[in-house]
């Protein structure tokens, strides 16, 4: 559905975007995932065919974004960073406009504004300016304008940015339902939003592709992959039976949430050995947990602490 080949964008000397190179299959929800500043806006930018490649190509539905740009927009729907649309029109007027720019007319138009306010839920803000309204409703007009032609394939960059946690869910949960029937790729920083829309995550980092995985295949590759996590009174017992489990690698005490974590030797299981043994001494725990992985660290690993610029910059001030 979507094709890169060493997709590259350069501004002057600066290569934002490095020669990237991936395909999106029909079904999937592809995560961008990168700090800051690593290129996500740019290669969704060019995707969409809202900025030319420098060099390499990028196709949508076999459609070259650059040699046979209308059909490559045709069948995309775009929401740009932070939503932008027409801020004095009201959420009615913007859609029809949209749809029209969009080459749908008459009854046709009639029925396709209307089910994009039913499928987002724009009822009861029709006739308010988009100035006017919350920026969970602003968010929503952005994600309606981009499917009003139905597209197969849904470019999102950043949607749940700046939204209140409620907000948030409730766009992941759009973006969840619209997946049933569109190929997504959407950009974030945030990594619970990986797991919770995500069914690939290509992480990049100054412009290039450092990994291309399922959600559960990064936190495979977290140290804290099936490792066991507990909450206890009993430290001293608890610390005691861990050191006796064979292949227990390492033991992390964490002063603020009070967890004891236990990190397995590579391939072993140590949830059910740990488990009988607590039993066995009697030492009482409040919470016994295996964990898939911690995204955090697998992102900080694999990005190589890279911070992104703003902080980067913040940090070399
Ligand atoms: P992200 O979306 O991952 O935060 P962007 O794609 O917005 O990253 O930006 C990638 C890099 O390209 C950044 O260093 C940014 O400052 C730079 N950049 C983006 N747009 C321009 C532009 N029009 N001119 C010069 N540099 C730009």
């Amino acid at each position: 559905m979507i094709e890169t080949r060493q997709l590259s964008k350069r501004y002057g000397e600066f290569t934002a975007v490095d020669a990237i190179t991936f395909k999106v299959e029909p079904g999937q929800v592809l995560g961008f995932l990168g700090p800051n500043g690593a290129g996500k806006s740019t290669t969704m930018k060019m995707i969409a065919g809202f900025l030319g490649p420098s060099s390499g190509s990028a196709s949508v539905c076999g459609h070259d974004v650059v040699d046979d740009a209308l059909a490559a927009k045709r069948v995309t729907g775009y929401l740009p960073e932070g939503a932008p649309s027409y801020g004095e029109m009201t959420t009615r007027a913007f859609l029809n406009f949209i749809a029209e720019a969009r080459g749908i007319r008459g009854a046709r138009r009639a029925q396709r504004v209307e089910e994009v306010i039913e499928r987002l839920h724009l009822h009861n803000v029709l006739e308010q300016s988009i100035e006017t309204l919350s920026k969970g409703f602003k968010r929503r007009v952005g994600l309606a304008q981009a499917i009003v032609h139905d597209p197969a394939v849904l470019i999102l960059d950043e949607p749940t940015d700046g939204l209140d946690p409620n907000q948030k869910f409730e766009v992941r949960n759009l973006i969840n339902a619209m997946a049933k029937d569109k190929t997504i790729v959407v950009s974030t920083h945030i990594l619970e939003e990986v797991q919770a829309v995500c069914t690939r995550a290509v992480i990049i980092a100054r412009g290039k592709i450092l990994a291309d995985a399922t959600p559960a295949e990064l936190e495979a590759r977290s140290r804290y992959h099936q490792a066991v996590s507990l909450t206890t009174t009993n430290l001293a017992g608890a610390k005691d039976v861990l050191a006796r489990v064979a292949d227990v690698a390492a033991v992390e005490y964490d002063t603020i949430t009070r967890r004891l974590t236990a990190i397995p030797k590579p391939g072993r299981q140590i949830f059910a050995p740990i488990s009988e043994l607590l039993q066995a001494q009697g030492i009482a725990v409040s919470e016994l947990q295996l964990e898939s992985g911690r995204m955090d660290e697998v992102f900080r690993t694999i990005t190589h602490g890279d911070l992104g610029e703003d902080l980067a910059e913040e940090a070399r001030a």
